[in-house]
């Protein structure tokens, strides 16, 4: 114990009134509080509460304080007993251990002050670059070496997780927080708030099963195993919904083999990670010593040697600087369900644990008696404080102090909040709040979650309403229903329509207003823009809601405009309609940005806007992609701040970038964060579609074989676990049925796809696949002619169309078949003519010149109107025969005859 600590220890105030907290601030409180230290930033939250860098005065050197919530239910025993732990992990003095300082507590607030760490938290590492195979191994093999110097002393971690190993400039790791666990969490714990010893993700099985049975080091090798596997896979091993599907699957169930999610790593790499991981401790490495010995055999190799001579301890020598900035995401997808949204977890967990404990027959009363507390004397002052900032920070332009950026800002004001919410989560206006800094922050599902909740209890809420109106919004109908490709805008779900009815019945001005765009973009329909824009309520009742009402209008207005791009220009040299609403557009945007220039949504619609221009835009004898790229500086620009803006915890941004780059024509890039997206969210079933609808149009090597369609339909199939209630997964299956030929097949999921819309009809979809969907049910010949429309918009190969046409003619031959389904005679005719073209498009494509002069030939003879030798001329498929004898003599023949009429 250092710096004088020992001889003279904190005084012991528990259940003191909070008279040391008379400052208006926590910061300023807090040195106040503990006396000689003075508070330079905020470092982060956690479950147990929140850590500050302070600069200890006198010594001079900075300390990291960490400062837990306020506790009137710890006994003076308990305290005791909670200082002699920290006291003993504080004999632990190992360079790969956090020192603890000091420990202590006034005003009901206990403390402990450790050595401050300049570096960074493994858990910000997870799935960058930085993580390589190596530098994982090195910083797996220190930390298994660190832990076996503690359990020498009988010290057990109890709580070791990536956010829990800090990375310093040197790249050494630092455990911290190393026996804490068991001591604030024993029984009626000291924080009072029951939390389950240990972090879900990370635990062992026997601290699962049994929280009071004595663990031992083998619980930190477990742990030390998942965290080996999450820094090899970019994510975690146990990923269920929620806490009690995870505990479940820490107890049960493997984890997908790691050699799975990364086939190139090599078979002892992997042993290491199985072993450390085993379910039964007797299977596991016994001693952390005994994994640090396998993990630096696999580091030689790694490194190509069989000996280091003792400099892979010199760890100057040879671990990697930490870059100053943290380094780039790698590409592979990740588990993202942390830090602020880890409190959600651990609060979820109160409810569920006793639940999961009866469940396995081992009910235990203490678990259940532990119950949210009373909230303290702090507690009030406390809440008073934190929601009186997050209220000033989310009811404007967020204010950033120096090197702050936007996402720093919201996420320390939902860390504020979590903080709130462990204590009562029941307080409807911190979960509010909280609800609206997710939506600041880009977490729209977060923010529904939340909003919900405080709905739930408050129905007539109507800002909570507003709310969630406008998260659902920004997801489903800004995001997703900004998608340039019409078939894949999915539906908003039933609540946003729900929602958006009782707002107008009952909000305000600005609510009704903003409620009745939102629908009006959720239906995509036409409508007369100016009508609507001229109901906006003048001015805005409520200011909080100007730069929301001025995206809905920008949104609004871009649509309108796309909407009428084809439009014939007005006479006198005027701007076209499409011109004049797109400028409207971007003066709404730039307005919108000025109120708010960090606003997600607003963001989102100007990193959209680039390939939007890129259209309109398009030069003479330039092609879209050229346009595109000329503007790609901008766009970057752009979704970078959309980045900085972002939270980034949940699978909403991942959606935001997957529509951005979708749009551009990045396809692959837009498929990679689909694939992020879902693997954080995989509940969300609407990605599902996406995801397939992607590969579908974009296949790898350029033509849809049979085995990649097999590959998409097994993606495609979490989407119908249950039946989807939207139309997008009937008719996606649909398409690769088709495209696969099994015509019948595809037909029965048209069906449904119709029927699934009968009365909404389908907002959005092509025409051809609204033909499609209308062929189902009639005539087979129509069913297979619009099929072959259809498949003439997908990378199927040549031969797939021409099985289609020989069939779909060879039915329509049959007189009798014909007849009973009452084809017309000029219909039948269009039809054959148009297949024999098809026909002939396709031999053209395997370069078969005598198949392609047969087609041509036919088609000509059914002398349909629109269909001439001069069709064929003009046919970019055809021209390479434009010179051919063969060809110019049959063009001939059919030239000089009249069409019949
Ligand atoms: P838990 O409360 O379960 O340990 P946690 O580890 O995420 O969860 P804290 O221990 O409260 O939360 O730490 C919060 C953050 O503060 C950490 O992620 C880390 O970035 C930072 N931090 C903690 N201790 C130190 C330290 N000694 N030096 C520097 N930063 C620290
Ligand atoms: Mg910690």
């Amino acid at each position: 114990m250092a710096a004088g600590s020992t001889t003279r220890p904190t005084a012991i105030v528990a259940g003191a009134p909070a008279a040391s907290l008379g400052s208006d601030s926590l910061e300023t409180a807090l040195p106040a509080m503990i006396g000689k230290y003075r508070v330079l930033r905020k470092l982060g939250t956690g479950a147990m509460g929140v850590v500050y860098e302070c600069l200890q005065e006198g010594l001079g050197r900075h300390v990291a304080v960490k400062v837990m919530r306020a506790g009137n239910t710890a006994t003076a025993e308990e305290i005791c007993r909670f200082q002699r732990e920290a006291r003993s992990a504080a004999q632990l003095t190992h360079p790969s251990v956090v020192r603890i300082y000091d420990v202590g507590a006034e005003a009901e607030l206990h403390f402990i002050v450790m050595e401050f760490v300049d570096g960074v938290s493994l858990d910000k590492l997870i799935a960058t670059e930085y993580l390589t195979l190596e530098t994982s191994l090195r910083l797996l093999y220190h930390t298994a070496q660190a832990l076996h110097a503690a359990h020498q002393q009988g010290i057990v971690h109890r709580d070791l997780k990536p956010s829990n190993i800090l990375v310093d400039t040197l790249g050494r790791p630092r455990i911290a927080d190393f026996g804490l666990a068991k001591s604030v969490s024993e029984e009626r714990s000291l924080s009072g708030s029951g939390d389950l010893i240990g972090t879900p993700r990370y635990m062992s099985p026997e601290q699962v099963v049994s929280a009071c049975e004595e663990v031992d080091g083998r619980s930190d090798i477990f742990s030390l195993g998942s965290v080996m596997y999450e820094m090899l896979a970019g994510r975690g091993p146990f990923d269920g919904q929620n806490v009690l599907a995870i505990l479940r699957q820490v107890v049960d169930e493997e984890p997908a083999p790691l050699s799975q999610v990364r086939p190139e790593l090599r078979g002892e790499v992997v042993q290491i990670c199985v072993r450390a991981m085993a379910k039964e401790r007797e299977q596991r490495f016994q001693t952390a010593a005994e994994m640090a010995g396998g993990l630096r055999a696999a580091l030689l190799k790694e490194l190509g040697t069989s000996s280091d001579h003792g400099a892979l301890d010199d760890d100057h020598a040879l671990i990697a600087f930490v870059p100053p900035t943290l380094p780039r995401k790698r590409r592979a997808s990740r588990w993202a369900v942390r830090g602020a949204l880890a409190a959600a977890v651990a609060a979820v967990l109160l409810s569920i644990y006793p639940v999961w404990q009866f469940a396995r027959g081992t009910a235990s009363s203490e678990v259940s008696a532990k119950s949210v507390p009373a909230p303290t004397v702090a507690y009030p002052k406390l809440r008073a404080q934190l929601t009186q900032e997050a209220t000033q920070q989310l009811s404007g332009p967020l204010r950033l102090t120096e090197n702050q950026t936007p996402r720093d800002s919201v996420k320390s004001v939902v860390e504020d909040l979590t903080v709130l919410l462990r204590q009562s989560p029941d307080d409807a206006e911190v979960r509010l709040l909280r609800g609206r800094a997710y939506r600041r922050g880009g977490e729209y599902l977060a923010a529904v979650d939340d909003l919900s909740a405080v709905l739930r209890s408050q129905p007539a809420n109507l800002p909570a309403l507003a709310d969630r109106l406008l998260a659902n919004y920004q997801l489903y109908v800004l995001y997703l229903g900004n998608l340039n490709e019409p078939a894949l805008r999915l539906p908003a779900p039933a609540q946003f329509f729900e929602d958006a009815k009782v707002l107008q019945a009952r909000g305000d001005a600005s609510q009704k207003y903003l409620a009745g765009l939102a629908e009006f973009l959720a239906r995509q329909e036409d409508g007369d823009v100016e009508k609507l824009l001229a109901q906006r309520p003048s001015p805005p009742t409520a200011t909080i809601y100007l730069p929301d009402l001025l995206l809905l209008e920008t949104d609004l207005l871009f649509r309108a405009s796309e909407q009428s791009f084809d439009d014939p220009p007005p006479e006198g040299g005027q701007p076209s309609r499409s011109a004049h609403l797109s400028a409207l557009a971007l003066r709404t945007l730039r307005r919108g940005l000025d109120a708010d220039p960090n606003h997600v949504g607003l963001l989102f619609l100007k990193a959209n806007s680039f390939q939007r221009r890129a259209i309109w835009e398009t030069g003479e004898g330039e092609d879209r992609d050229t346009a595109v790229r000329r503007s790609r500086p901008q766009f970057e620009a752009s979704s970078d701040r959309l980045r900085r803006a972002t939270l980034r915890t949940g699978c909403d941004t991942a959606i935001a970038r997957a529509v951005l780059l979708d749009n551009l024509g990045w396809n692959q890039q837009a498929y990679d964060q689909v694939q992020e997206a879902l693997a954080c969210r995989p509940t969300v079933t609407q990605l599902y579609a996406i995801k397939a609808w992607l590969k579908l149009k974009n296949p790898e090597d350029g033509t849809l074989e049979e085995t990649l369609l097999g590959r998409i339909g097994r993606d495609l199939e979490p989407a119908f676990e249950s039946p989807p209630e939207e139309f997008q997964p009937y008719l996606i299956r649909g398409l690769l049925r088709a495209a696969a030929g099994h015509w019948d097949d595809a037909r029965r999921d048209i069906k449904d796809c119709a029927r699934r819309t009968a009365s909404g009809g389908w907002p959005g979809i092509s025409g051809t696949h609204l033909q499609w969907l209308q062929s189902s049910s009639g005539a087979t010949t129509e069913y297979l002619y619009a099929t072959h429309a259809v498949l003439d918009e997908l990378a199927v190969p040549p031969e797939l169309r021409i099985r289609l046409l020989t069939k779909l003619l060879a039915h329509i031959q049959d007189a009798s078949a014909i007849a009973s389904e009452g084809l017309e005679p000029e219909r039948a005719r269009t039809i054959r003519a148009w297949s024999h073209f098809s026909l002939a498009a396709s031999y053209a494509a395997q370069e078969n010149r005598a198949s392609v002069l047969q087609e041509v030939r036919s088609a000509l003879e059914q002398k349909v109107a629109d269909l001439t030798p001069q069709t064929f001329k003009d046919n970019g498929t055809f021209s390479g025969w434009n010179e051919d004898a063969e060809f110019v003599a049959l063009y001939q023949q059919f030239q000089t005859e009249e069409p019949k009429p």
